[in-house]
């Protein structure tokens, strides 16, 4: 009898510690975590960036290179900028935004667990400062691999060399703010999920040409979009999102939307998009796995700015 209860209590002494080691573990990994979040977040990371030998000569490198480009065209759609998958195929692909900063740093997670529900593959474009805000987020994210991560810039700043501004929000005043835009973002997401971002777009995907070429010197294209959703606005019905993409939709089409606002109707859109794109005989892609292109097929032109109000609501700065 003693035995048994000695045993049951040697049971139960093994059971609290193993119980305890667990916890210990957790508190660990979780402090981990949040150790190697703090080293990522956009001030502390540039700073030790520009003490690497390789990123502050690259940056000196491309200073002095674009000495004396000028800024040319400012826009949507400027020179080098692609907008659209060159295929004749019904495939399209659906890009979200995720801004960061006031008003930007949420997480649309209904439209997200539609997407992996429903396996539509999606690329992501995120800023340095929304994964400061989401970091355990954009780690699972990344960890999808439905999901394409791509950079939307360090801290959210349209790509100017000369200090455009584009729907009141300050773009980056000189090259060497715009390389961070570009590069130190680049690098950041390669530090986190260990893959380089391709494409960048730009905030409020408004560019001059000299950031497009930049961005070309450093191995990244720079991406618009063919279709323009209008979900970022909280009072913009899912059936005006729905017309904006479902009437405007081609072969090819990129598709801009947003994964940082839940209080919109993005989800409720999609909900109403996807089955009628499918019943259309479309099918959804990332833009990693294709050629992108600034013309379609159709052989339309390009232009600057659509007359079409961007609604990125893009008032986080
Ligand atoms: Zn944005």
């Amino acid at each position: 009898m003693s035995s048994i209860f000695q045993n049951k209590k040697f049971h139960n002494k093994s059971l609290m510690r193993i119980i305890f080691i667990f916890f210990f573990a957790l508190v660990l990994v979780e402090n981990a975590i949040s150790q190697n979040s703090k080293e990522f977040i956009n001030a502390a990371f540039l700073k030790k960036l520009n003490t690497d030998k390789s990123y502050s000569e690259l940056k000196k490198k491309i200073i002095s290179g674009f000495a004396n480009t000028k800024a040319g065209q400012w826009g949507e759609f400027v020179t080098g900028v692609d907008e659209i998958i060159r295929t004749q195929k019904k495939i399209i692909a659906f890009t979200f935004d995720a801004c960061g900063g006031k008003n930007g740093n949420g997480y649309d997670k209904e439209l997200i667990d539609y997407l992996q529900n429903e396996k539509i593959p999606a690329t992501l474009f995120v800023s340095g400062k929304w994964i400061d805000s989401q970091f355990n987020v954009f780690l699972n994210l990344s960890h999808d691999s439905l999901f394409e991560i791509e950079n939307h810039g360090l801290n959210h700043r349209p790509c100017s060399v000369t200090g455009e501004s584009a729907y009141g929000i300050k773009g980056t005043g000189d090259i060497g703010e715009a390389f961070d835009e570009i590069e130190a973002s680049a690098r950041k997401i390669e530090a986190i999920t260990g893959h380089r971002p391709r494409y960048f777009r730009s905030a409020t995907a408004f560019m001059d040409e000299a950031c497009v070429t930049m961005a070309a010197r450093l191995g990244i294209t720079a991406v618009s979009y063919k279709v323009l959703s209008g979900d970022a606005l909280p009072f913009t019905p899912a059936a005006v999102i729905e017309d904006n993409v479902v009437k405007k939709i081609i072969p090819g089409a990129i598709i801009i939307m947003h994964f940082n606002h839940p209080e919109c109707n993005t989800k409720e859109a999609m909900q109403k998009i996807v089955p009628e794109l499918r019943e259309m005989g479309y099918t959804f892609v990332r833009l990693r796995d294709f050629e992108l292109t600034s013309v379609n097929c159709t052989g339309k032109g390009k232009i600057i700015q659509k007359t079409d109000v961007h609604t990125e609501s893009h008032k986080s700065k």
